[in-house]
């Protein structure tokens, strides 16, 4: 693993100890540092989502050649479809991925949890093998919800492949913040209200203080996880 003393502090009390500009000298400097060991086997995961944006515009400042892949869905709300051809017309080093197998009508319902394994985690890992990814950046928070609470910065759930969350300590407000500063474009959904995107049978406009409230409502997932951060990805292939 990268050998990065940041990973023992105190999550919890950086995530109100750090300001704004400290949280993204901290998150560049982490995504400096694991390009400087991975080179081009690091890879940014881009959701598309807001969070997503964030890490992408800071992958680029450290290097405009790192590379990185989208995972989309059957499912996706025409919006995000739109928005992922215009950032993939930008940013042709991004890659796509989709599965494209038959599955029962409204999976999504039935068993959300294997529609997700099906059309979001298996998607990740073909990317993760096929671009030879060693370490992957995402754009998780701690402050998300009531599934986000116990993640590292650094992490090796899988073996051999590093997981760098480089704005794990961000708050939801600095995310916006950091947006805007640098005018970064954001999928137009967000104008409506949605806080959290996923794909359109699985998401609403949700208030209060739990971000991903509006995941899964109904369902036994409710604002919880589709699995990328949570199932083995590295299960088919040896670095
Ligand atoms: S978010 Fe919903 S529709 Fe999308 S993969 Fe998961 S269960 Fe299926």
């Amino acid at each position: 693993m990268m050998a990065l003393d940041v990973a023992q502090e105190n999550v919890k009390e950086l995530v109100d100890g750090l300001n704004f500009a400290e949280k993204v000298e901290r998150s560049l400097s982490l995504v400096r540092r694991a390009y400087a060991v991975h080179g081009d086997r690091l890879v940014v995961a881009n959701s598309l989502g807001k969070d997503s944006c964030v890490v992408w515009d800071l992958a680029k400042r450290v290097s405009p050649t790192i590379r990185g892949f989208i995972v989309t869905t059957r499912f996706k709300p025409p919006e995000t479809k739109a928005f992922m051809r215009q950032t993939v017309a930008m940013y042709p080093e991004l890659r796509v991925y989709e599965n494209d197998a038959a599955i029962e009508e409204k999976l999504y319902e039935t068993d959300p949890d294997r529609c997700c394994d099906t059309l979001k985690v298996q998607p990740i890992r073909r990317a993760i093998e096929e671009m030879n990814v060693a370490c992957w950046v995402t754009g998780l928070r701690c402050t998300e919800g009531r599934t986000r609470t116990d993640y590292q910065e650094i992490e090796e759930r899988d073996e051999g492949l590093v997981k760098l969350n480089p704005i794990l300590l961000w708050h939801e407000r600095e995310v916006w913040e950091y947006l805007a500063l640098n005018q970064v474009p954001v999928n137009p959904l967000y104008a409506q209200g949605y806080r959290s995107l996923g794909c359109a049978p699985c998401t609403r406009i949700s208030a209060g203080g739990d971000e991903r409230a509006g995941r899964w409502v109904g369902t036994s997932k409710c604002g919880g996880e589709c699995g990328i951060h949570t199932r083995p990805l590295k299960t088919n292939f040896q670095i």
